[in-house]
């Protein structure tokens, strides 16, 4: 399998919107690596993975093509990633996909409204442009030939937060961002699967802040979830482990972040940045 990042910002980006904080104008200035557009990535270019705002620009820059990808599962409702309002722009005269497939979400329940709000507001349903399914926890779902299993993250409760396990029957990955240290039911779940995990993806949105647990984590959190998966049975020598999801607030150059990751073994992911496992 293959991971792509076309997006690996919090909520604000990086340089954000309005700031002007060290960190912002070195990116500003320097752009490449320092420029974190907000959280957003595909399983080898068939399985989206959230819809944030930025879609559009990763779509020009990132060479994300939607014609080509037709199912997204999403992680939360927050609205770095999830920015339903743009589903308009998929309708009947707004946009002439190639082929029929309609584009389909999948995701929590809670996450789900506002994608429901605009299917009904433009009739996407109808048109057979946009459609949703709702997806249990705990539960594997057979998405683009992958088994998908959604676990609940420690996250804002209203947004109905997911992390991702994904699987093609020869290796899984786990994709997380906005969770917090894992809750316990994700921890029972991992512990009855022991599946072994070639790819994870951690949030990191404190970068190497310390103590950061509860809905974001910060280095030092993501090394102690590392840790209890090697311990569970969940990892071996080739797993390959990754942070994502930064906030401009950890203060980190790219450089630097590679430099404070290394120590705890986690590669450090940027837009574009592509990990095949
Ligand atoms: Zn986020
Ligand atoms: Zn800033
Ligand atoms: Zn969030």
């Amino acid at each position: 399998m293959k991971l792509k990042y076309y997006g690996t910002a919090a909520a604000e980006g990086i340089p954000g919107l309005f700031c002007g904080c060290e960190l912002c104008r070195y990116a500003r200035e320097h752009g490449g690596r320092d420029i974190r557009t907000r959280s957003q990535a595909a399983v080898d270019g068939r399985l989206l993975i959230d819809f944030p705002p930025d879609t559009l620009m990763h779509t020009i820059c990132g060479g994300l093509d939607l014609n080509e990808v037709h199912s997204c599962i999403i992680t939360h409702s927050h609205s770095d990633h999830l920015y339903a309002a743009d589903l308009e722009m998929r309708r009947k005269g707004f946009a002439h996909p190639s082929g029929d497939r309609p584009f389909t979400f999948y995701s929590s329940p809670k996450a789900s409204e506002s994608i429901r709000d605009i299917i009904n507001k433009y009739d996407l349903e109808k048109q057979n442009r946009v459609l949703l399914k709702v997806i249990e926890p705990y539960r594997p779902y057979t998405i683009e030939g992958y088994t998908v299993v959604a676990l609940e993250a420690n996250h804002d409760p209203n947004s109905g937060p997911y992390f991702y396990i994904i699987s093609d029957g020869k290796s899984s990955m786990i994709y997380g961002n906005d969770t917090g240290y894992f809750p316990q039911k994700a921890w029972e779940y991992l512990e009855r699967e022991k599946i072994v995990f070639g790819f994870v993806s951690l949030d990191c949105t404190g970068m190497d802040m310390k103590g950061m647990v509860n809905w974001h984590m910060s280095l030092d959190t993501a090394a102690k979830v590392k840790e209890r998966l090697i311990s569970t049975g969940c990892a071996d020598q080739s797993t390959i482990w990754c942070v994502h999801h930064f906030s401009h607030n950890g203060g980190l150059t790219h450089a630097k972040l590679e430099e404070a990751a290394g120590r705890y073994g986690f590669i450090v992911s940027y837009d574009g940045l592509e990990v095949e496992f």
